[in-house]
């Protein structure tokens, strides 16, 4: 890495790009990255079939957002049957119209219609990823916790009697630690929905993944 550092130096075309002509070998190599990093790695790491917001079909969102700093990675479960008819596509177009409008809860509560899709990352029963509401503003949540500053990833299924299919394990076994990776949230910060609200979420047999997960972190960081 240095070495190609101190041959870009060389050449000098780099650093005309970015005005800067001649400066000590130590500056240059910091203004080296500022100038020139390359563009983030992928959010989703690309052994994982990670379905875009413009490839579902996405709206926009329709009410204003909340920027956030993420410190915190917190898993649910959608609570709902797991579904092996419907493309990751269809759930999200579904989940992002009963988002975005006035609605009742199973519960019988009403629900206020919310910017976009409350969790940032959907991990439907087939393993596919799906693009939630951009990470880069807080989630929504039908209970007493604010989201702000926690990245949410929600599993589909009812994991109170549920159990994680082969493919959504496997997603998660990467996504989870690549996520906590990228966002620098350390193994004590990977929570689910229950430690914050009164909840079920995300269902006891993903609860007792919490740890696995945990360790998973920690190998990475
Ligand atoms: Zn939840």
């Amino acid at each position: 890495m240095l070495r190609i550092e101190f041959e870009r130096q060389r050449d000098g075309a780099h650093f005309r790009r970015c005005g800067v002509t001649a400066l000590r070998a130590s500056v240059i190599l910091a203004l080296t990255a500022a100038c020139a990093s390359p563009r983030p790695a992928p959010l989703v790491p690309p052994e994982i079939e990670f379905v875009s917001r413009s490839a579902w079909g996405a709206q926009p969102p329709v009410l204003p957002m909340r920027a956030h700093r993420i410190e915190r990675l917190t898993i649910h479960h959608t609570g709902t049957n797991q579904n092996h008819s419907r493309t990751v596509s269809q759930k999200l177009q579904g989940l992002q119209l009963f988002s975005q409008r006035n609605d009742s809860l199973a519960s019988g509560r009403r629900k206020p219609a919310w910017a976009d899709v409350p969790y940032h990352f959907y991990v439907g029963v087939d393993g596919v990823d799906g693009e939630g509401r951009d990470w880069h503003y807080a989630g929504d949540s039908n209970t007493a916790y604010d989201p702000a500053g926690h990245l949410l990833v929600v599993v589909e299924g009812n994991f109170q009697r549920d159990t994680l299919t082969t493919a959504q394990r496997r997603t998660l076994d990467i996504l989870v630690p690549s996520l906590a990776r990228r966002f620098r949230v350390a193994a004590e910060k990977l929570a689910s929905h229950r430690d914050y609200a009164q909840t079920e979420c995300p269902g006891a047999n993903i609860y007792s993944e919490l740890p696995r997960f945990r360790e998973l972190i920690r190998r990475r960081q």
